[in-house]
């Protein structure tokens, strides 16, 4: 390496953008592979698009005048002048996808889809500029019987990771287009009164998008906006029992939530159903889950009128409250099974061979064998280092009796010398049998 190059500051990450390290990643494939055996059940299927799009799209479906679209999005011209976007969001991507394919004539989708999504946002606990969400997306089912299912499917979900208990569910309809819009008046005449108590951000919406207004959450503006009209004092007859009934449908399924006036989503697509499931216990990244009905969207974006229910949540924000509320169960802690240890050179090959024929004989089986050698004490340190549960030694003697010592290493117990034939059978009660807590 040249000097100059020495010289040079180190390349890190991009600030926000975070690697998942090989201790992390068990946690996040046991969450993974909790929702696509979830999503399984409820007949959703998945869907995935690419991580850039025109950036038209976005602008189009989540609206100009929303924090995504004013100030956090990854936006480039590309090498034709093209104006592209690191997808903020799934829905938008989603919602293209199934229009340019044909998915939407004539038919109902339940979907699903996972992966990053980029937002320039400042970064802290719980919040990234690369972060990961989980979405589902349905379409073409207008009642309130897809959107009490999506909700559903998203409480079995918490029941399934134990955080049921560490969740809430906060409900708010917005209403039809039409309900909105003189809605809107109501609210414009209103904090037009109060002029007085807005900040900036707030001044600038009261013009283009006075709803986002409720979302505040400047404290300075917490009375006015408490004493703000409701939207749901204000909903269209068709949207009040739609309401109405989801409500009872969740009732009846023993979900309980809350009403919160204030929830208006930060985007522009949603109507009538909005939800979000928050916890207490991630500070103010309290929203893990978030979605509700966007009916007028297809449309928005050049397709036939086509109702549509979805959320999205946030994976780095669950798999942090698996972690503070020490959710994690053994399995997401991906430890070994074996450590297959070869006590010298002559043994190396026969342990191969033997780690081969366990793995064909239990494939849930994990094992690692010890490879690079080493002093008999450097061998049982990296045995023990490895987090296995047990180490199968073949040394000289086992070769000659065809035999294995089978060595506890988390647990005070005898090691036991066994036929090799006989070791299948023994992990096999083992490793079922007893789990270690
Ligand atoms: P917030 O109010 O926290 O900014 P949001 O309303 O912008 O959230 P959505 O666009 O609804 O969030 O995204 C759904 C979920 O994705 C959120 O509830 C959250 O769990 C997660 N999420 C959103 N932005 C981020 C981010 N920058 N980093 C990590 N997770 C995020
Ligand atoms: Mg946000």
């Amino acid at each position: 390496m040249s000097k100059t190059d020495t010289n040079q500051k180190k390349i890190q990450a991009i600030r926000g953008m975070n690697d998942l390290l090989p201790e992390q990643s068990p946690l996040w494939q046991y969450f993974e592979g909790q929702v696509r055996a979830l999503m399984g059940r409820y007949g959703y299927d998945e869907i995935r698009t690419p991580v850039v799009e025109q950036t038209a799209l976005f602008k189009r479906s989540i609206g100009e005048v929303t924090d995504i679209v004013e100030k956090e999005m990854y936006t480039f011209d590309d090498r034709n002048g093209d104006s592209l976007t690191l997808r903020p969001e799934g829905t938008a991507s989603c919602v293209r996808a199934a229009m340019e394919h044909g998915l939407l004539h004539n038919q109902t989708q339940r979907l699903w889809y996972q992966g990053p999504m980029f937002r320039h946002e400042r970064p802290q606990k719980g919040r990234y500029r690369q972060f990961h969400q989980i979405g589902v997306e349905t379409f073409g089912l207008e009642g309130p019987d897809i959107d009490a299912e999506v909700i559903l499917l998203s409480a079995r979900l918490w029941q399934q990771l134990g955080l049921d208990k560490h969740v809430t569910l906060e409900l708010n309809s917005l209403g039809s287009m039409d309900a909105r819009a003189a809605y809107r008046d109501l609210l414009v005449a209103y904090f037009e009164r109060h002029a007085e108590v807005l900040d900036e951000d707030s001044k600038r919406r009261l013009g283009s998008n006075p709803m986002r207004i409720l979302d505040s959450k400047n404290p300075a503006m917490a009375e006015v906006i408490e004493g703000a009209p409701k939207l749901m004092d204000h909903l269209d007859e068709a949207s009040r029992e739609h309401f109405e009934r989801l409500c009872a449908m969740l009732d009846a399924a023993g979900i309980a939530y809350v009403i919160n006036p204030r929830l208006v989503r930060g985007l522009d697509y949603y109507g009538r159903t909005v939800f979000e499931w928050t916890t207490t216990a991630l500070g103010s990244q309290g929203t893990v889950c978030a979605g509700g009905r966007y009916d007028g969207l297809v449309e928005q974006l050049g397709g036939k009128p086509t109702p549509a229910v979805g959320f999205a949540l946030g994976i780095e924000r669950l798999i942090l409250l698996l972690e503070t509320l020490e959710l994690v169960p053994a399995e997401a802690r991906g430890a070994l099974d074996v450590y297959l240890l070869p006590m010298d050179e002559a043994a190396t090959g026969p342990a191969l061979l033997l780690g081969e024929r366990l793995r064909e004989a239990l494939p849930e089986l994990r094992a690692q064998l010890h490879c690079g050698g080493g002093s008999f004490k450097s061998r049982m340190k990296k045995a023990d280092k490895s987090g296995a549960r047990l180490a199968l030694l073949l040394g000289e003697d086992e070769l000659a009796e065809g035999s294995v010592t089978l060595k506890f290493l988390r647990e005070e117990r005898e090691q036991q010398r066994l036929p090799r034939a006989a070791l299948v059978d023994t992990l096999t009660s083992l490793l079922n049998g007893e789990s270690l807590a």
